[in-house]
């Protein structure tokens, strides 16, 4: 089966099961709860930035407050210590360069400490609503398992997907696939049994 085909009974699923779509949000924030969110998980994530925003919602706040304060707001995330570094080395730089908004292109985004591509484009679809494809761990390790792409990084995921996706589904993409990888396509017990791409995927069908 061709990708192209493979891809739209992927998205003709995932809309199915996943009918929402997403919304957008502040930049600031989506730019913060991404740099938190690596290497750490959703729910914990969603905690520390509540908990942080509680407080310190603007760059300015950031670069006020004291590592000590910001690091006791995002504990228990990891690498709490380095991170709280980072946000206000990036509140610093956006005060400094952009009068104190979140930049809304991706190569002003990646010249931020600590910014790489799944976030900078998380900042452009969540927060500005720009298309772009964040791919996550989940969006890497799904795409490569049902066989849309074949490739051993996010970013060579991203350009591959990228040619077949079409583009006002990029974001659509990324949240579905999330929560898809979450539930079936789990990392290590994917439940391949009760699956509804389990007959197009090349996981499955042993290709
Ligand atoms: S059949 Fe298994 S490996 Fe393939 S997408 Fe479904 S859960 Fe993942």
């Amino acid at each position: 089966m061709r990708k192209i085909e493979k891809v739209k009974i992927i998205l003709v699923f995932l809309h199915e099961r996943y009918k929402e779509r997403h919304g957008t949000q502040s930049p600031f924030r989506v730019l913060v709860s991404t740099v938190l969110s690596q290497r750490t998980r959703d729910e914990i994530t969603d905690i520390a930035t509540e908990r942080l925003f509680s407080l310190y919602d603007t760059p300015q706040k950031l670069v006020d407050a004291s590592l000590w304060e910001i690091e006791d707001r995002i504990k228990p995330v990891g690498f709490y210590h380095t991170k709280a570094k980072r946000l206000k080395e990036i509140s610093l730089i956006l005060i400094q360069r952009y009068n104190g908004n979140v930049p809304e292109d991706i190569d002003e985004l990646l010249s931020l400490p600590g910014v790489g591509r799944k976030t900078a484009n998380c900042v452009l679809v969540y927060g500005f609503g720009i298309p772009a494809l964040a791919v996550d761990t989940h969006v890497h390790r799904i795409s490569n398992r049902v066989g849309l792409v074949d490739t051993r990084n996010p970013h060579d995921t991203e350009v591959e997907l990228s040619k077949i996706v079409p583009i006002r589904e990029f974001g659509f993409l990324n949240t579905s696939m999330v929560r898809f990888g979450k539930e079936i396509c789990k990392p290590l017990y994917h439940l391949c049994k009760t699956c509804g791409i389990k007959n197009i995927c090349d996981r499955e069908i042993g290709h």
